[in-house]
Order: C-alpha cells, then structure tokens, then sequence
C-alpha cells in the first residue's frame, strides 16, 4: 500500500469490530471515514454474545496471547473513551463436580499459569468468600481468573460511535452494501442500495456477511456456520457480588456446562457448553431449562423469567482464527473477520489502524493472514 493520506475509508458494519476500528481510525488525521450499516449498530452476532473478554480458552500459545494482550487493552480504551463502556471487572470463577473434569481444569489452570496468565485454584470456602449467594453443590476442583471482564456491547458500541462521530466520521445506518465497481484490481465504489462512495480502502467488518460480500469481487474468505444461544432474563437482584462471569458444571448427564453473567439492568445473560458450542435451541423450553439449572446454583436469582433470544451466529474462519489484513487479489480490501471479537476489539482496532494509516505489517497478525487457506 502507498501513503494514506486524505484516504476515504469506508466501514462496513458497525459492530464491536467495525465501531472499534472507525473510532481508532478516527483519532488519526487525514482519513475521511465512513461506515455503513445495513440494520442498527451493534445489532449483528456482537447483541447476541456472551461477551466474555478472556483468554482462558485460547490456544495455541499465539493465539492466546493475542486475546490477553487485547484483555489487557480493554481499560485504556475505556480511559480512551471516557464514557459508559459496561466494562465489568471482577474475573471468572468456575468449578468442576467430575473428578475427570477436575483433573483437566488442574492442567490448565498449571499451562495457563507457565504463560503468565492471573488464575489459580482455589477451595470452595474461597468460592464462597467470592460469591457469598453460591449453592456449588459437590466441588471437585475450582479456578479463579482474576482479569478476565465481560462487556456490554451495545454501550461500547454506543460510545465508540460518539466518539466516532466527534472526532468527524459519518455513520450512515440501515444502508445495506450490495456492491462494489472494481477498477486495476482496486475498489472503486461501494454500491448501497441508496447510493455508491467513492472510497481509497474498504474494510469488511460485517461479521458472517463478510463472505458473502468478499464474493462479490471474486475473494473465497472461508468460514463455517456456528449457531450459538445466550438466553436473556428479566431483571433480578445483583446475584453475583464480585466476580464478573461464572462457568458452572452440569447438573447431569443430559445437560451442558453454563455460563452466566449479569448486567448493570439486573438482567441476566445464560448460555451453555463451551464459547464455541453449537446450539440452535431458540425456545422458551430451553431459555426455561438454562434459567431453572443456573437457579439451583444461584438461588438468589428468584422469580427472574427467562426470555428466550434468536439464534446468534458467530462469525467464524473456517480454522476458528481471525482473518485480518490486506487480500492479494482486492488489493485495497481490508478483511476484519473474527469469533472472539468482543476479546478482541481494542487490539483489531489499534492494530488495523497502524496497518492501514501508517502502512506497516504488524507481526501479531502473521498467523491470521487470508494465505494461509490458499
Ligand atoms: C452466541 C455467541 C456467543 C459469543 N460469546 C463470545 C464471548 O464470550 N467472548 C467473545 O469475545 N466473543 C464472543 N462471541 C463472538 C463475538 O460476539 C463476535 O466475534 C463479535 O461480536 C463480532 O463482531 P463484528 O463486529 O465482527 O460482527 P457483527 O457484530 O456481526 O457486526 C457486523 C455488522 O455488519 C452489518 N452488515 C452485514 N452485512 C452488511 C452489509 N451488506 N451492509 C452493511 N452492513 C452489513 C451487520 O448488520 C452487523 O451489524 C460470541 C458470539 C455469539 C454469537
């Protein structure tokens, strides 16, 4: 790529990755940025995340480190932003009653704590000086991660796009691209159904769309399909006193691994097996189940109802890894598709931005280059 300056840049998605890129582009002079939504922002898989900001269950080891650098991130972006994020700090504390599920967590919990990361076991009095309205049950093995925070995306989405919006950008909403005019292997226009906009660089970070759109100008980006269920409840009393995410095990053997997670509003986030797990159950029967298995554990949670939630779908690579940077054959589109993204959000968006403004190849985004499917 040449130098960048007076570059018109257009976004297209306003999610968690789209809105974190566009502000930290936004912040740097001499681009003119757009971003284009085809709905309302924040309202692709970032509204139906568990949004747990982790790098617990991240391997191999590269990979994991780019989620914990991004982990870390989160509280710069926050001074950044100087506004209402719903950043919760707290950490995650889960527990096994298998003693097979006992052994794994002990090995992890020791792997994760050679790379560096803040975790460790701990007994069940801990548990409950922790969480003081927890009913465990039976305890084989239990881990405290103590960084670890989870987001309410729709206020980041909304103060990123503040800040956005001051710093000059345009946001245009319920605009959906359907295209691109293509001139010497370079984007020319992006084509909405309203309008085009001339642009210098286009940046794809519409989510499970991206490969969809990616096609329209002959590029494969591979990606699976991967349905996933994060059931909401109505408001209750603050259930969880210190910790900001629990992991709890099943209650049997027909049943999954839960994890939950309450917000400022007092609702509830439910969601089961593990952050990749595969679910498509979007009925009051099962919004009912997770609701009635967390109760056993949390009984505090009282007469809260469980609503159920459409069937989120994870944006996700075909190998699971983020798919970022430059395409060969598009040479002015940028891809920013990942699962993870609400992990990952203040990285991308910093790191796209010395990629695209200052023209350099940051080295963590080695592994996660388009190439490695050709
Ligand atoms: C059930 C579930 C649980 C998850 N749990 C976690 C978790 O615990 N931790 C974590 O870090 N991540 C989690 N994720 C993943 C995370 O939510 C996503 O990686 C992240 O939200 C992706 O953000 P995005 O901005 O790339 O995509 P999206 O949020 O999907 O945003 C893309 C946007 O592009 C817009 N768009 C699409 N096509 C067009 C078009 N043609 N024109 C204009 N606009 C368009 C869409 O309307 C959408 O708003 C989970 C996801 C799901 C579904």
């Amino acid at each position: 790529m040449t130098s960048t300056k007076s570059k018109d840049i257009v976004i297209i998605g306003a999610g968690v990755i789209g809105t974190s890129i566009a502000y930290h582009l936004s912040r740097r002079t001499d681009c003119n940025i757009i971003i284009l939504e085809r709905n309302t922002p924040g309202s692709g898989a970032s509204e139906h995340s568990f949004a747990w900001v982790n790098a617990f269950g991240k391997d191999p080891r590269d990979y994991h480190t780019l989620n914990r650098r991004s982990l870390d991130m989160w509280y710069r972006l926050e001074q950044q932003l100087d506004g209402d994020i719903g950043i919760h700090l707290g950490g995650e504390m889960r527990w096994e009653c298998s003693k097979e599920r006992a052994v794994q967590l002990q090995l992890r919990i020791h792997q994760l704590q050679t790379w560096g990361y803040p975790c460790r076991l701990i007994s069940r009095n801990e548990m409950l000086e922790l969480e003081p309205d927890l009913c465990p049950r039976d305890v084989t093995a239990a881990s405290y991660s103590e960084a670890d925070i989870h987001i309410e995306t729709d206020k980041f989405i909304d103060t990123c796009l503040i800040k956005t919006r001051e710093n000059g950008s345009e946001i245009i909403t319920e605009t959906n691209v359907t295209g691109f005019t293509i001139r010497n292997e370079n984007i020319k226009t992006v084509i909405t159904t309203n309008t085009e906009y001339p642009c210098d660089i286009v940046i794809l970070a519409c989510g499970v769309e991206t490969t969809q759109l990616a096609l329209k100008v002959g590029v494969n980006i591979p990606q699976q399909r991967s349905p996933g269920i994060v059931i909401k409840t109505t408001p209750c009393s603050k259930v969880l006193q210190n910790v900001a995410v629990i992991h709890a095990p099943p209650m049997n053997n027909e049943l999954q691994h839960l994890h939950l997670r309450q917000l400022v509003d007092g609702t509830l986030r439910i969601g089961q097996g593990t952050q990749e797990g595969i679910n498509r159950d979007d009925s009051q029967h099962h919004a009912d189940t997770l609701l009635a298995n967390a109760k056993e554990y949390i009984p505090k949670i009282g007469n809260a109802r469980a609503i159920p939630t459409p069937i989120g779908y994870r944006p996700m690579p075909l190998d699971g890894y983020p798919i970022i940077g430059f395409t060969k054959a598009i040479q002015n589109m940028y891809i920013a598709l990942m699962h993870s993204g609400v992990t990952l959000a203040p990285l991308v968006g910093e790191m796209v931005t010395l990629e695209i403004v200052d023209d350099v190849d940051v080295d963590w985004f080695k592994p996660y280059r388009l190439e490695r499917f050709v």
